[in-house]
């Protein structure tokens, strides 16, 4: 038996946390790989109910967009993706070569030897973020009107970040609000909802607190973009103690990305002036992982409030 088959026929492997280990057979199954899972329809119901509550959350006038979980290799490669987290990005590989080409990858795998030697990259990416897409879509309707843009976008996202922290994921759902605009419209929008979430929290029953953070930039030079980061206060988080007190979880986050997307994609108002950008992300799956830690997986026994503000 390999250890892969192995590993599949066991209920999940241990999380190494106590009280998540307790809880992760009624969430996930296996699927072979480490941050991959599948999601038992008590932990979909949850995932379901938490999306309809931020849709009830929704600012009047968003447009909505789901994006499919892979994008446009060359989009990501624009918007510097390469430049901050190389080490987190999935590429998407295919096997482009002739008929014969092609026959002879399968006929070494068939002789136990490795196909994959063949594959070339395909023009996609695993979508590492939901908002990505959006900013070239917006761009393409020419100047960013007077009272800005606004989106409710989400993505399958994937991030190769293998963990058996269930909070940890290598394929999780995100969902976003982005906000494009003068760069006061974009610092109120990040406020605004910097203060919801923490109503949002207090509504679903989550010890919380929002925390300036700083993105996992790669590399030496990444830590210095990290500081800056920082001083520049740019990202906030929310945070929930899912796995303990002392090393919160990260369940949402709030980014001000300033003139970045805005220069890449020409981004701009009726009079040329460079448009800001900011969002909101929410971490679906961390959300879900959060309310289950939090009150356990018999959702019957979860407090009143709670239940209510889910519709459960
Ligand atoms: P970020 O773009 O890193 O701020 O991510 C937005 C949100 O996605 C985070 O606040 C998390 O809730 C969620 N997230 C990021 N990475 C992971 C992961 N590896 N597994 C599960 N959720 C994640
Ligand atoms: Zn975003």
């Amino acid at each position: 038996m390999t250890s892969a088959t192995s590993r599949d026929s066991s209920p999940i492997q241990r999380d190494g946390n106590d009280h998540l280990d307790t809880i992760a057979g009624a969430l996930f199954r296996p699927m072979g790989v480490d941050g991959v899972y599948a999601r038992t329809a008590l932990y979909e119901h949850v995932i379901e109910r938490l999306g309809a509550l931020v849709t009830r959350l929704r600012e009047p006038g968003a447009e909505v967009f789901r994006f499919p979980p892979v994008m446009s290799r060359g989009q990501l490669e624009r918007s510097g993706y390469l430049k901050s987290f190389p080490n987190l990005l999935g590429c998407v590989c295919a096997l482009h070569g002739t008929e014969s080409e092609i026959n002879q990858a399968v006929g070494r795998f068939e002789k136990g030897g490795d196909w994959t030697t063949s594959l070339s990259p395909a023009d996609l990416v695993l979508s590492p973020a939901a908002c990505y897409p959006i900013y070239p879509i917006a761009a393409a309707r020419g100047p960013v009107p007077a009272g800005g843009l606004l989106f409710d976008v989400a993505a399958d996202c994937f991030r190769h970040e293998p963990s058996r922290d269930l909070d940890r994921l290598q394929s999780f759902r995100m969902r976003e609000f982005v906000r494009i605009g003068k760069p006061q419209d974009i610092v109120e929008f990040r406020e605004r909802w910097m203060g919801r979430a923490e109503d949002l929290a207090r509504s679903l029953g989550l010890p919380h607190r929002i925390e300036q953070a700083s993105d996992p930039f790669f590399g030496r030079v990444g830590q210095m973009k990290a500081v800056a980061q920082v001083q520049q206060a740019l990202k906030f988080e929310l945070l929930i103690p899912v796995r303990s007190e002392e090393s919160p979880t990260a369940c949402m986050s709030f980014n001000n990305h300033r003139d970045h997307f805005g220069l890449t994609w020409s981004l701009a108002d009726p009079v040329g002036e460079v448009a800001h950008t900011g969002c909101v992300a929410f971490g679906m799956d961390r959300l879900a992982v959060a309310l289950f830690a939090t009150h356990g997986i018999q959702l019957d026994r979860w407090p009143a409030g709670v239940r209510e503000t889910l519709m459960l």
